[in-house]
C-alpha cells in the first residue's frame, strides 16, 4: 500500500474508533455542575409518621429541593417540587392530616430557573423520584422534556384512577437502574417502596465526587439511621430493601447521601445560583 493510501485507511479507522467509543472512553465524563433549587419549605407536624415510635409528637422543619444538573449532552432536572401555584397561597398548603407537612413556597421553580437563564424548553430530561405532589408538582411546565420514570410508577393509578402523567408527555418508562447519558456520570437507581416506582439518583461530579440524591427513600437523617418506614409507604419490605441497596451503592461509590427533605443537612449546602462541580 502506498503511503497516501495508508494515511486514508488510518484516518478512516480513527473515525470508526471515535464513532464506536462510548462517551466514558473519550476522557472525562460529561457531568459538569449541580444546582440545588429551593422548591418549597414546610413544617412536619409529627415526625414519628416517618419513623413509627421514634420522636412521637415532635415537629420538624422540612425543605423540598429540586436539583438541576448540567451535562455536556444537556440539562437534567431531578424532581420538580411543589406546584408553583402554591407560591400565591398566603398561608401555604395545609395538610389534611396535621401530622403531615404544612408546605409553603417562598420561590417558584420558574423563577429559580430564570435566575440561571435556563428555559423549560432547554431541559432535556425531567426525572422525578416519585409522583407525590411535593416532587412532581411542576412536571407540566416541561412538555418538551423527556420524562424518566419507572414503568411501575407511570402505571400506578393516581387518585380517582387518573393517570399520573399526561399521556402525550414524551417518556422513557424504565424498569430498574438507568445510565442517563451513557457515560456512567448520572445514574437512576431504582429504590421502590415509598411508592411502587420510586427512584433515587447517583451523580458523580468531577470535583465534589459521588452523591446519592435520596428522593423520599428516606426523609431525614434519624429516619435513615433508624431505617424508619413511614406509615403510609406503599411497601414496607421494599422500603427497607431499598435503603439497604442505597447503603451498598454509597459504600461502593464512596457517595454522600443528600436527603431531599432534611433541612439540617441542606442548611450546610450551597443553594443556587451557587453550584457543585
Ligand atoms: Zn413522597
Amino acid at each position: 500500500m502506498k503511503a497516501r493510501h495508508i494515511a486514508v485507511v488510518l484516518a478512516a479507522l480513527a473515525m470508526l474508533a471515535c464513532a464506536a467509543a462510548p462517551a466514558s472512553a473519550q476522557g472525562k465524563p460529561g457531568v459538569e455542575r449541580l444546582y440545588i433549587l429551593n422548591c418549597g419549605e414546610g413544617v412536619a407536624g409529627d415526625i414519628s409518621r416517618w419513623s413509627p415510635g421514634v420522636n412521637v409528637g415532635k415537629s420538624m422543619d422540612f425543605v423540598d429541593n429540586c436539583y438541576l444538573i448540567k451535562h455536556a449532552q444537556g440539562w437534567l432536572l431531578w424532581d420538580t417540587g411543589l406546584a408553583d401555584a402554591i407560591a400565591a397561597m398566603p398561608n401555604g398548603l395545609a395538610p389534611a392530616d396535621p401530622r403531615m407537612t404544612h408546605w409553603r413556597k417562598p420561590k417558584t421553580l420558574a423563577s429559580e430557573l430564570e435566575k440561571l437563564n435556563v428555559k423549560p424548553a432547554d431541559i432535556k430530561y425531567v426525572a422525578v423520584s416519585h409522583t407525590h405532589p411535593d416532587h412532581a408538582g411542576n412536571v407540566s411546565m416541561f412538555p418538551q422534556s423527556t420524562l424518566l420514570v419507572q414503568r411501575a410508577e407511570y402505571d400506578w393509578p393516581g387518585p380517582n384512577n387518573t393517570p399520573r402523567f399526561k399521556p402525550e408527555h414524551p417518556v422513557n418508562k424504565l424498569t430498574g437502574d438507568h445510565d442517563v447519558f451513557g457515560d456512567g456520570s448520572v445514574t437512576i437507581i431504582a429504590t421502590p417502596g415509598h411508592t411502587p416506582g420510586h427512584q433515587s439518583l447517583l451523580v458523580k461530579l468531577p470535583k465534589t465526587g459521588a452523591l446519592l440524591l435520596s428522593g423520599d427513600a428516606v426523609h431525614f437523617k434519624s429516619n435513615w439511621d433508624n431505617r424508619g418506614v413511614p406509615d403510609n409507604n406503599f411497601n414496607k419490605e421494599q422500603t427497607v430493601a431499598s435503603m439497604n441497596r442505597m447503603a451498598e451503592v454509597m459504600a461502593k461509590e464512596k457517595a454522600q447521601l443528600w436527603i431531599n427533605h432534611d433541612k439540617a443537612q441542606r442548611d450546610t449546602l450551597k443553594m443556587s445560583p451557587d453550584f457543585y462541580e
